[in-house]
């Protein structure tokens, strides 16, 4: 049964008080403040948006202005690459959770330079070394993707957030050398560099988000479109991996409590997919200590949990 198409009046209403509840309890968690440009964001925005296969986005709250997507755009990264690369790509980079902090040194070094998952930032720079080597110009080829499947021209990187990233860099530098020291990096490091922080660096609101990887959600077709995206396989691969390796290291808690393919972000934002129905976006600054939106979190969990949307 397809329980977000069959109940919009139903749903439209649980998201607004979900929304509301969460709006008002008493904020925990601290706002990202690794780069000045992200710990600025005003803490008590909140919002939330459901977009389903027949394009519908319901939406609560804040759900139209455009955040940091930051670790989201991990997922749009992965997807262009599978779809230049093909399957060489799980040469250079694993499937397993890691177990370890997102932006980790210690695994990359034991590990030979292979990163265990294009969702920790190891894994995400390797993704950007494959855009930078397949496109004349990554950045432009990334933007375009994004644009299309959100179906907005308005997505677009926050300049502020981009030169701070690029200024407080060092770890994610640290990690693409050592990948080129293990010969896993094809590029130059300042290149892929420059690439990986401008997708960490893009805008999208809730509502853009959800409608932009509701493809996942539809074994690769991008619903709005019609267009192939991935292929089914490959689709069911995104998820795989998001279920595993999305939500940092909460994701085991994730798959226990919610039980959806799902990606977080710094920026506060949590993307969930429930496959065969539509996708689900959070976003409030907050973050707990695994840098997972606590808002966010907690409602995703209510509405995954009174809807039953669980794929276990
Ligand atoms: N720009 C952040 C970094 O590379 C992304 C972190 C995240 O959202 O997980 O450290």
């Amino acid at each position: 049964m397809n329980i977000l198409a069959d109940n919009g009046a139903a749903i439209a209403q649980a998201l607004r008080d979900i929304h509301h509840h969460a709006s008002r309890a008493p904020s925990t968690g601290k706002v990202a403040d690794y780069i000045p440009a992200l710990a600025r964001v005003e803490a008590s925005h909140c919002g939330l948006a459901l977009a389903t296969l027949d394009g519908e986005v319901q939406a609560a709250g804040d759900a139209e202005r455009p955040f940091s997507i930051q670790s989201i755009s991990k997922v749009f990264g992965l997807v262009l690459a599978m779809q230049r690369v093909g399957d060489d790509l799980w040469q250079r980079v694993g499937m397993e959770p890691s177990g370890q902090p997102f932006n980790s040194i210690v695994q990359l070094e034991w590990e030979h330079g292979i990163p265990r998952n294009p969702f920790i930032n190891a894994g995400a720079i390797l993704v950007s070394d494959t855009l930078v080597s397949h496109f004349s110009s990554s950045r432009q080829a990334f933007l375009s993707f994004v644009r299309r499947l959100s179906a907005s021209e308005c997505c677009d990187v926050n300049e502020a957030v981009l030169a701070s990233e690029a200024r407080h860099g060092s770890r994610n530098a640290a990690l693409a050398h050592l990948m080129k020291s293990f010969g896993n990096l094809e590029a130059e490091v300042e290149d892929v560099l420059a690439h990986y922080f401008f997708q960490c660096s893009l805008e999208m609101s809730c509502s853009e988000l959800a409608r932009s990887l509701l493809f996942l959600a539809n074994r690769g077709v991008h619903p709005l479109s019609g267009e192939q995206v991935t292929t089914a396989r490959d689709a069911h691969r995104v998820n795989a991996i998001l279920s595993t390796s999305g939500m940092y290291d909460q994701s085991g808690q994730f798959a226990f409590s919610v039980g959806l393919p799902a990606k977080s972000g710094v920026g506060g934002g949590i993307v969930a997919i429930v496959p065969g129905q539509g996708v689900i976006t959070a976003w409030s600054p907050p973050l707990n200590r695994h840098g997972n939106s606590t808002r966010g979190l907690a409602m995703i969990t209510e509405l995954a949990g009174r809807l039953g949307l669980s794929i276990y």
